[in-house]
């Protein structure tokens, strides 16, 4: 699995929308018993969202947690790639390094941009079978990213 689909697509915490956080994990002892177990608790990101109804909800309902950018469960989306420009791939780029870092991935950062901004310019010119979407061209740029850092952390007496 790659990063992108571990700790963005597939992670409850962050948006699918926008690649953001949109909540914070923390470790909890519960006592459950005799026994005192540490545990996952999700709680929302303060900052990036917000509580409050959904247009379609009854007004009795519990309000639901809003990403900053709008939408309400973290895998919807109110885009598809053609709605994607170079604006709009920078701050999902920029969003996708943010959060994967927050969750403990390793990356060589501005190489992870650049590359990005390559399969773009990949993504709008022709096919390829690995990067043929927006999230095949932020998948790629992730893997890139943490390999360039792995490798530096392997090779520290590198001076190239
Ligand atoms: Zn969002």
């Amino acid at each position: 699995m790659t990063i992108h689909q571990e700790k963005l697509r597939n992670a409850v915490d962050v948006c699918d929308n926008c690649f953001k956080l949109r909540l914070v994990e923390r470790t909890e002892v519960r006592s459950r018993g005799l026994t005192a177990t540490p545990e996952s608790v999700y709680t929302r990101h303060e900052r990036t969202t917000e509580l409050d109804h959904h247009p379609s909800d009854e007004p009795t309902q519990d309000k639901h947690l809003f990403c900053e950018c709008g939408v309400v469960r973290p895998n919807s989306r109110a885009w598809d790639d053609s709605d994607i420009d170079r604006e709009r791939f920078k701050d999902l780029l920029k969003h996708a390094i943010h959060s994967a870092e927050r969750k403990g991935v390793t990356l060589n950062r501005e190489r992870a941009v650049k590359r990005g901004l390559v399969n773009l310019a990949v993504l709008t010119a022709w096919w390829r079978d690995d990067i043929n979407s927006v999230d095949g061209a932020l998948a790629d740029a992730l893997e890139h990213g943490s390999a360039v850092a792995t490798a530096q952390t392997e090779s520290p007496a590198s001076t190239d």
